[in-house]
């Protein structure tokens, strides 16, 4: 069993992630089958009660794990399915701790941090690397942070119990680019490699993120301070590319020095796919931009595998992919028509995306968006909130139900054509009681979804309270408006779509979560494709 620690300095969103999902990436190329890790020191069980305001995106797995949006780039990376459980929180380590001292499991002893939380969380992490050859394992946050310390004495723990050789810890830590001097700065990381050398750790691999190259003048000053070897300092470079990052750090050696420094044969790397994943990206033939009406927008990081699935699709399709955000909030009955006529003139309305969302803000400008995308046969994708405001808009301006709405955001609204089904009203904790993780949807024969796909059964993640309400099929049906797909054991609504449409296709899942730079999602690949097409 070995492990790579990969911890971080100065500063959060130095690149950890990303650091971790390409070691990940290069030792699957080197022929390992390997596991990824994400550590988040908050006390919640898992993602899913945070605003994304909090902490971006919260990433679905299949088996409905409520995860941090890094489980998307190890997925992403790795071309693999995780699961709930390569996500752990601090709130989960305390959860079972407590649970085994309720049942007794500690009688007669005091329960503390040291020994019982390190204990639980090396436990853990045994446990996830069973089975498999190398794993990974980030810790979410910064050397130094109160909340850390159990985890960063758990991982020194570690390289006593399962042998010197069977563990790296890998630093992440910035450099900060100084302007007016035109240099960068190695003393944060300086500080930050002595804080962890303080509880014990001491880096095997340094890797700086910085703005401008790493000279050997740096790298020495570096390897000297920090204790690191000058081939384990490994330059981190701000890039426009994250797919890119990977190569990078194998053209400085890296995979090779993991291997040596964990004593694994030194298989071929295959990197040849991956290579040819960049080459596509740098070279597009082609561009096309997609308009996305969110309530997030400020904030990227909560569209974080939407942004991915829609790259991807463009990679499906030789394209450059721009995104242009429009707030929800900023669209109201007087000036939608204004506002897309003018990016239409502009070339930038190929296509409309709404994607998933909570609460009421901004629901308008999105239900807004669609009617324009719906009469002025724009290729329109809704995701999850996307297809409820499509309904939304549909029961209204077609079906003539006026003030429908869903009991989300209007509970008095006549006719409530997205509701909460009997189960769902039941329940009362909020917590990992939402429709959760991969359901399978059977999509109807002729429909423009089953032709997309190709398949008649899909899996798709969810993540949502609320669905079509039944009672209103038939009427929406007899209005024009297809059902393209449905879930296989529950009769739900699963895809609409409109056939008097070039592309008018929403889903109740989150497709985007299974969309890989490897394996672009088909819904995304065509909508892109439609897209381009429209260009003429
Ligand atoms: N708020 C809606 C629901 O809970 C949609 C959720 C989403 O877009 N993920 O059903």
């Amino acid at each position: 069993m070995k492990f790579i620690f990969v911890t971080g300095g100065v500063l959060s969103s130095v690149g950890k992630g990303l650091v971790t999902s390409s070691i990940g990436l290069l030792m699957k190329a080197r022929g390992f089958n390997v596991n990824l890790v994400k550590i988040d020191p908050y006390l919640q069980i898992d993602a899913g009660t945070m605003s994304p305001y909090e902490h971006g995106e919260v990433f679905v797995t299949e088996d409905g794990g409520e995860t941090d949006l890094d489980i998307g780039n190890y997925e992403r990376f790795l071309n693999t399915d995780l699961k709930a459980s390569n996500s752990i929180t601090t709130g989960q380590i305390y959860w079972s701790v407590l649970t085994k001292e309720r049942r007794g499991d500690y009688l007669g002893k005091t329960v503390q941090v040291i020994p019982h939380i390190t204990d639980e969380i090396k436990n853990t992490l045994k446990d996830r690397g069973k089975g498999f050859d190398i794993t990974v394992v980030e810790i979410g946050g910064t050397v130094g942070d109160i909340e850390g310390q159990p985890f960063l004495e758990a991982i020194r723990q570690m390289k006593k119990d399962v042998g010197k050789d069977n563990v790296i810890y890998a630093h992440v830590s910035l450099l900060p680019y100084i302007a007016a001097t035109n240099e960068v700065k190695t003393k944060p990381t300086q500080h930050s490699v002595k804080e962890l050398r303080s509880i014990g750790i001491t880096p095997d691999i340094l890797f700086a993120r910085t703005e401008l190259p790493l000279s050997d003048r740096v790298k020495e000053k570096l390897s000297l301070f920090c204790d690191v070897d000058m081939e384990a300092v490994i330059e981190a470079r701000n890039t426009d590319l994250i797919y890119d990052i990977p190569l990078r750090f194998e053209a400085q050696g890296l995979s090779m020095l993991l291997l040596k420094k964990l004593t694994l044969p030194q298989h071929r790397a295959d990197l040849e796919y991956w290579k040819e994943i960049v080459q596509k990206v740098r070279n597009p033939k082609r561009e096309v931009t997609i308009t996305i009406v969110g309530k997030y927008i400020e904030f990227k990081d909560a569209y974080k595998s939407l942004i991915e699935a829609l790259k991807h699709g463009g990679i499906a399709n030789s394209a450059n992919v721009k995104l242009n955000w429009v707030d929800a909030e900023s669209l109201d009955q007087q000036n939608f028509a204004s506002v897309f006529n003018s990016l239409k003139k502009k070339g930038m309305l190929d296509g409309i995306l709404v994607p998933g969302g909570f609460g009421e803000r901004g629901i308008e400008g999105m239900i807004n968006a669609i009617r324009y995308a719906r009469e002025n046969n724009i290729p329109f994708l809704g995701i999850c909130l996307g297809l409820q405001c499509a309904i939304i808009e549909f029961a209204r301006n077609v079906c003539g139900l006026k003030n429908a709405n869903s009991t989300e955001f209007d509970k008095e609204t006549p006719y409530p054509v997205i509701d909460l089904m009997e189960s769902q009203k039941k329940i009362k904790n909020k917590g990992g009681t939402m429709r959760l993780g991969s359901y399978r949807e059977l999509l109807k024969e002729g429909s423009l979804v089953r032709k997309i796909y190709g398949v008649e059964i899909v899996r798709e993640r969810h993540r949502h309270r609320y669905e079509v309400n039944n009672n209103y099929r038939e009427l929406l049906e007899r209005n024009g408006l297809t059902i393209a797909g449905i879930s296989k054991d529950g009769d739900l609504v699963e895809f609409i779509e409109l056939p008097s449409h070039r592309f008018f296709i929403a889903t109740q899942a989150h497709p985007e979560f299974k969309s890989r730079p490897e394996r672009p999602h088909p819904l995304f690949s065509s909508f892109i494709r439609v897209a381009i097409e429209g260009k003429g």
